[in-house]
């Protein structure tokens, strides 16, 4: 089957031959034609599938006949990270090349005046983060009644990222008559749920997952007999530096290793930047061009801002960190090894990750995943007995600063408070770990993207989730409140103690 038996206009099909695409893809046959005729469509598919240009072409189509009215946009692409979104407007710009389509993208890290500028044009696509697209519609700047199409991308992730009401609350804004395409690459309850209440009668069209563990991926292990993250760092530097890595996406499970193992890397000579959702959107926008253009050799990514990313196979994926969820794991190793390239995956496991590599091997219906021998680069490296001091500073004397009790020191804290800064309600009260569980321990996927919030909330230090964290259990912190001192304590100064005169 080619595109032109799906239906589409002479003008798209000239589009995508200049993208270079011969045929369609599965999700694409499917999705396409009652995408067309203006049927709801639910497609189970993740990334890599093609799903993308399954929901832009027909939307392209649709949208071609009409006209765009000041603050009512037409269309809206609903998607969880920045980074997504405008992945997203970069395929309605490829794909629609040969129309007159305006467009928006509201993400965070972008001016509000530019974006509240071009609402007020009117435009035919309107690309958004849930939080971003809120505030706007909030600020009175935004009417959702003229959607005819709207499309949900990663569902599951937002899910996952605590987004699912922000959706509901945009569903309702949007009149009963529009055409929904909603993609999840799972549908857990919630999802269904949403489905069955906004969805009318959709076609449902499932794509089978990529090979969850693709024969082309060679998996090892190395087993870290230290949790100190600087013999960690010594193990990356040693797999990193082998000859046959040609590129490599490395990551972590919080947003303060990312910088710290990012910092190290390049404190070490390597070609390394990292990529997460505290960065400028600048600066994210410009790691993922220089690594997608063959400049820079290394990734370090957590799961959120990675998610979803179309960046081109890598020859190897590090996990510095066991994932979590074990789905992380199979969604990591997916960089690497597509298209029947060979690709390795490596994964560094301390003993304090044995719940979670049990749960990957599950996952992925292994009994083992083979391990490297490194007895002699440990014996030739031991663990030091310091503790890891210096934090944040990116340097191999540095690392997160821990009390030999393994709390966490301040300046780790208030790390930990900015990358969580803007989880959502939901995201901190199903994810976040007791303050005295190691830092390895909390969920990536309380990371949630900065764009996703007001900006209100987005002043560092300053969100709800570094005062449920100081609230916590921190032993020190409790010590600290138990010996707090109220007001002037004992010590009445004597001029408190003068009569005063009438
Ligand atoms: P997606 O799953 O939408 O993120 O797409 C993954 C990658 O597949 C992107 O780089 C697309 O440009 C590419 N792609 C989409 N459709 C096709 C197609 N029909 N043929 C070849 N590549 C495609």
């Amino acid at each position: 089957m080619s595109f032109a038996d799906l239906g589409l206009s002479p003008k798209l099909l000239e589009a995508i031959a200049a993208a270079g695409y011969e045929n369609p893809t599965p999700i694409q046959k499917e999705a396409i034609p009652p995408a067309l005729k203006g049927q709801d469509v639910l497609g189970i598919a993740q990334t890599g599938t093609g799903k993308t240009a399954s929901f832009t072409l027909p939307m392209i189509e649709r949208l071609s006949k009409g006209r765009a009215r000041a603050r009512m946009p037409r269309s809206l692409v609903l998607a969880p990270t920045r980074e997504l979104a405008a992945q997203v407007a970069e395929n309605f710009e490829k794909y629609g090349a040969n129309h007159k389509l305006s467009m928006a993208l509201l993400i965070g890290g972008v001016s509000f005046g530019d974006q509240d500028a071009k609402l007020t044009r009117g435009v035919d696509v309107l690309i958004a983060t849930p939080g971003r697209l809120l505030d706007h519609f909030e600020r009175g700047r935004l009417l959702l009644t003229g959607i005819e199409v709207m499309v949900v991308d990663e569902a599951d992730r937002m899910l996952d990222m605590g987004f699912i009401p922000d959706i509901e609350k945009i569903f309702k804004l949007t009149p009963m008559t529009r055409q929904t395409l909603f993609f999840s690459a799972t549908m857990p309850p919630e999802i269904q749920r949403i489905t069955d209440q906004f969805l009318h009668q959709p076609v449902r069209v499932e794509v089978s997952r990529p090979a969850t563990t693709a024969d082309t991926i060679k998996q090892n292990i190395v087993r870290v007999p230290s949790k100190d993250d600087r013999q960690k760092r010594a193990v990356l530097r040693e797999l990193i530096g082998k000859d046959d890595v040609k590129n490599g996406i490395i990551f972590c499970n919080r947003k303060s290793t990312v910088d710290v193992v990012a910092k190290s890397l390049q404190k070490h000579g390597f070609n390394a930047r990292p990529i997460h959702g505290d960065l400028a959107q600048s600066f994210r926008t410009e790691t993922l061009d220089k690594f997608r253009s063959d400049d820079l050799q290394f990734l370090v990514a957590s799961d959120v801002a990675a998610r979803g990313l179309d960046i081109p196979a890598v020859s190897h994926v590090f996990n510095f960190d066991v994932p979590i969820h074990s789905d992380d794991y199979v969604h990591r190793i997916g960089r690497t090894g597509r298209a029947g390239r060979k690709g390795a995956a490596l994964m560094l496991v301390t003993p304090a990750d044995g719940k979670h590599l049990d749960s990957i091997l599950k996952t992925i219906g292994a009994k083992e995943i083979e391990e490297l021998d490194f007895s002699e680069f440990f014996e030739a490296n031991p663990a030091s007995e310091r503790p890891d001091r210096k934090g944040g500073r990116g340097d191999d004397k540095g690392g997160k600063r821990r009390s030999r009790r393994g709390e966490r020191s301040s300046s780790e804290r208030s790390s930990g408070e900015r990358s969580g800064r803007n989880e959502t309600k939901d995201a901190k009260e199903t994810k976040e770990p007791a303050n005295d569980q190691p830092a390895a321990e909390k969920p990536v996927d309380a990371e949630v993207d900065n764009d996703n919030a007001a900006p209100a909330n987005k002043q560092p230090d300053e969100g709800r989730s570094s005062k449920r964290r100081r609230g916590g259990g921190d032993a020190r912190s409790s010590r600290r409140r138990e010996e707090a001192v109220v007001g002037l304590g004992d010590h009445v100064p004597a001029f408190l103690t003068r009569k005063v005169a009438r």
